[in-house]
């Protein structure tokens, strides 16, 4: 391990053992053993192809709010890009820096009369996360509004990738086979009226805040929608709602969310998550994938 990285690019902002928890979602996680802002691609450019040469190996994070970090954090370099956040419109189209706020597109949209990113008004992920996961909501997804994307591939080349070539799935796309980072989305949208967006970002918001538990730290659903099923259905017919392992607990508002409700640590999220699915597995048969990502390490 090394801290040349540091004196190296002496013009971004790098930490060196800086605990993710100040900016994960859910307010947990592990030390990230160097954590870089870079603001433009050519500084993420420079620090893949420095690592790569290193050796370290390379975390991106969006906004934080679809991750759990383990406790035993992240060794190598973790990029957070949200300092690359520049939003254009030009005709139909949103060009978005990937650390944009996926919710300050929507603004964008709403404020040039443009119509199809509605269903993502309360989605808390940035451009990059929402594309590598296909975030979507009520009935919309990334997927049909994103027209091309730029990624840098793990060898740092850059590259486009067009929109049928993207491999969109249920909470899927091909940016997580391939390891590349997301540098830029281009959404295709169509001219529509501004009061009109405005009304139904308020209503799906006004929706989100009758249902979730927005006023205390989560990662979102935590689990996949299994095929014929509603995760959230599940866990409540269990009876697990309320049920509580150290600060983390299966929300009371909403049987999906997993909330910090005292100075959980990622340990207190994972033990729930295995709780909920061993009992949903002997109580309903059925297996619950993880829609969060769990990365980084187990504490030692
Ligand atoms: C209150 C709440 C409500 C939510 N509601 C919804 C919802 O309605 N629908 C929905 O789909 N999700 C929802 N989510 C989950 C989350 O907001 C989305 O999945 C979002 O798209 C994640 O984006 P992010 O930037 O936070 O990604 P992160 O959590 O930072 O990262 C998620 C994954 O994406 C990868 N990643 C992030 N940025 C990049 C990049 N630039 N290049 C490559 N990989 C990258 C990370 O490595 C990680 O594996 C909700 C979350 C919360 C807390």
């Amino acid at each position: 391990m090394t801290a040349d990285i540091i004196t190296t690019f002496p013009k971004v902002k790098l930490m060196q053992n800086e605990p993710l928890s100040n900016y994960t979602n859910t307010k947990t996680g592990g030390k990230a053993d160097f954590l870089a802002f870079p603001v433009s691609l050519a500084e993420v450019q420079e620090l893949v192809i420095y690592a790569n040469k290193q050796g370290l190996p390379v975390t991106v994070i969006g906004n934080a709010s679809n991750l759990i970090v383990k406790d035993g954090g992240i060794r190598g370099l973790v990029m957070i890009l949200t300092s690359m956040n520049h939003v254009e419109v030009k005709d139909n189209e949103i060009l978005a820096e990937s650390g944009a706020s996926l919710i300050e597109v929507t603004k964008v949209a709403q404020r040039a009369s443009l119509t199809g990113l509605e269903f993502a008004a309360g989605i808390p992920g940035s451009v990059g996360g929402a594309v590598f996961m296909n975030a979507g909501a009520y009935g919309g997804e990334i997927s049909m509004v994103a027209d091309s994307v730029t990624v840098l591939t793990p060898q740092a080349t850059l590259k486009t990738i067009q929109r049928d070539e993207l491999d969109f799935g249920y909470r899927h796309s091909r940016v997580q086979d391939e390891g590349d980072i997301v540098i830029t989305a281009t959404f295709k949208l169509q001219s529509g009226n501004a009061t009109e967006i405005q009304a139904k970002m308020d209503d799906l918001n006004a929706r989100r805040a009758a249902k979730q538990p927005l006023d205390l730290p989560s990662c979102g659903s935590v689990f996949k929608r299994p095929t014929g099923y509603f995760a959230g259905k599940l866990i409540h017919d269990a009876g697990l709602q309320g049920y509580q392992f150290g600060g983390a607990q299966v929300s009371t508002k909403h049987a999906g969310f997993i909330v910090n409700v005292d100075h959980a640590t990622a340990s207190d999220y994972l033990a729930v998550i295995q709780h909920v699915q061993g009992t949903v597995l002997t109580q309903a048969g059925v297996q619950l994938e993880t829609e969060v990502r769990i990365i980084g390490e187990d504490p030692v």
